[in-house]
């Protein structure tokens, strides 16, 4: 069958609206014994399993950073020693399952994002369903406007900066710098840019064959903090 380009090209954006409904959703349930941080738990399960949770969608203050202690607190306050149910598509490298967890039928990402306690993590946002794609994005708009928790501060760092080696830089004077080591990491996130897959637990460079059903651009640096590096296509590490 010969497809011309238009062809080809509905077939992808129709292929690309497919892939979250064809993602399998898989469930846990367990108690919560620990919490790590604002978006990291232990799940105990009924055969006495643990599992390591990071919360799909969400990323919250390092302890390092202001309100990473309060991101903590809240999440206990949420769900430690309670029963959760965690609805999830897949572990990372480390494995810790990404998955979104419920208690009853209270969404606890998204009631971190409400308390204005967690960022929307865009970065990984065509993991999530649309529903919960725009829920968290409205959740973290509506957060900011009421300037609620970390949205208080003038200009909260993002984790994956704070990560990155970035510090709080509030001052108006450091705004046009700020802006230009912005972008400086941009340029070189672009330089180094890998590519995952929606379900797998490799990175790849961008021709690698591993890449014909989904390929998500993502940063050398996240790649690396996630994923492993293919040994078919050997990425940069
Ligand atoms: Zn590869």
């Amino acid at each position: 069958m010969k497809l011309t380009r238009t062809t080809t090209l509905h077939l992808a954006v129709l292929l690309l609206l497919c892939l979250p409904a064809l993602a399998q959703t898989k469930v846990l349930s367990g108690k919560v014994v620990a919490v790590a941080d604002g978006d990291t738990i232990t799940v105990l399960d009924a055969l006495r399993q643990q599992h390591r949770i990071r919360f799909q969608g969400i990323d919250a203050p390092e302890s390092g950073q202001d309100f990473g202690a309060k991101a903590k607190q809240h999440l206990s306050d949420l769900v430690f020693g309670k029963e959760v149910t965690v609805e999830y598509e897949k572990s990372d490298r480390y494995g810790r399952t990404l998955g979104k967890v419920l208690v009853g039928q209270q969404d606890v990402n998204r009631e971190m994002l409400r308390a204005g306690l967690a960022w929307h993590y865009k970065f990984y946002e065509r993991e999530q369903t649309p529903q919960d794609r725009e829920t968290y994005s409205f959740e973290e708009a509506r957060a900011r406007k009421l300037k609620t928790g970390l949205w208080s501060q003038a200009s909260p760092t993002p984790p994956w900066d704070f990560r990155r080696g970035g510090s709080r830089r509030n001052s108006p004077a450091d705004a046009t710098r700020r802006s230009e080591s912005r972008e400086t990491v941009t340029t070189a996130d672009r330089t180094e840019a890998v590519y995952v897959t929606r379900t797998g637990a490799k990175y790849h460079r961008g021709s690698c064959r591993h890449l014909s059903r989904s390929k998500i651009p993502i940063s050398l640096s996240e790649a690396k903090r996630t994923y492993g590096a293919c040994k078919v296509c050997h990425p940069p590490q």
